[in-house]
């Protein structure tokens, strides 16, 4: 079973086939999983996949994979950010760069949809699914039982932080469903998990309790920022302490674009717990403390 593919483009095909080559590994006699929607996780779904294998996903973000390539799944977007303060003028590079536009499938794809409890072989593994939305709204992980394994994907990442954004229109509060997948996954066993990007996690409960933190003090300091009055989105991202090396005026665009809706994502989580509210001016949404 192969997890993820990587983005669609040439760099990530040649070091795929070429890993799949020194494994010796026939695709037609490889499955293969997708643990979300992002274009680097899916995006050579349509390279990997044969008439004999088969590709899994959760129903969520296998819509999602699809409906991304539909010519108004970018307007949308354009104009859901838009209403949060995004530059918009500005907003149409962002989307031409985005590498979810760039770099997803060349085509849909009919995936096998599998959902929480399911069970999946590959050789001497025994897979369950573990739906983990937050991350994306359909994210999910595999967890291995006996071996105490979890396949994270970017639900749990080590050196860094998942983005937990509000990008995609109609999400109502991803970072609250975050932070209860992370509940969830904290309640299993787990030795060792292997994740979507980088290293692999040893103590994935200490990373847990760490990524908690993380959260807390972002929340917090996004309620700092509002004791400044009425803000949109875009403003409160550009007061966030980011760990990068520019200011908030050198942020590429596409980081920019990033920024924005992890900060969408933690005004609309402070809106729901009531600690935020949001009014709405002239088209654009604006958010204030509540006292
Ligand atoms: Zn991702």
């Amino acid at each position: 079973m192969l997890i993820d593919t990587g983005f669609n483009r040439e760099e990530c095909r040649t070091a795929l086939f070429s890993g799949l080559k020194s494994l010796d590994a026939s695709l037609d006699k490889t499955d293969i999983f997708i643990t979300h929607m992002h274009a680097d996780h899916s995006g050579l779904v349509s390279a990997v996949a044969t008439e004999k294998n088969v590709v899994y996903c959760g129903e969520v973000d296998a819509k999602r994979i699809n409906w991304a390539l539909s010519p108004e799944y970018w307007p949308e977007n354009l104009a859901y950010i838009g209403a949060y303060g995004f530059p918009v003028g500005e907003f149409g590079e962002a989307l031409l760069q985005h590498p979810g536009q760039k770099y997803g499938p060349d085509n849909e794809h009919d995936f096998c949809i599998v959902r929480e409890g399911d069970a999946l072989e590959a050789g001497e593994y025994r897979f369950v699914v573990v739906e983990t939305p937050g991350h994306t709204p359909g994210h999910i992980c595999l967890y291995e039982p006996d071996k105490r394994i979890l396949i994270s994907g970017d639900h749990i990442l080590g050196r860094i932080t998942p983005n937990i954004t509000m990008f995609y229109k109609g999400l109502p509060d991803p970072l609250g469903q975050y932070l209860r997948s992370l509940d969830k996954v904290d309640r299993m066993e787990i030795g060792v998990a292997l994740p979507g990007h980088r290293g692999i996690i040893e103590d994935v409960h200490k990373r847990i309790a760490e990524l908690r933190r993380h959260y807390d003090h972002r929340l917090h300091e996004v309620l700092t920022i509002l004791e400044d009055g009425l803000m949109n989105a875009y403003q409160v991202a550009g007061g966030i302490t980011w760990d990068l090396s520019y200011t908030w005026d050198q942020f590429p665009l596409q980081q920019m674009l990033f920024a924005t809706g992890e900060a969408i994502s933690h005004l609309e989580h402070l809106r729901g717990q009531n600690k935020a509210r949001r009014l709405e001016c002239e088209g654009t949404l604006l958010f204030e403390r509540v006292k």
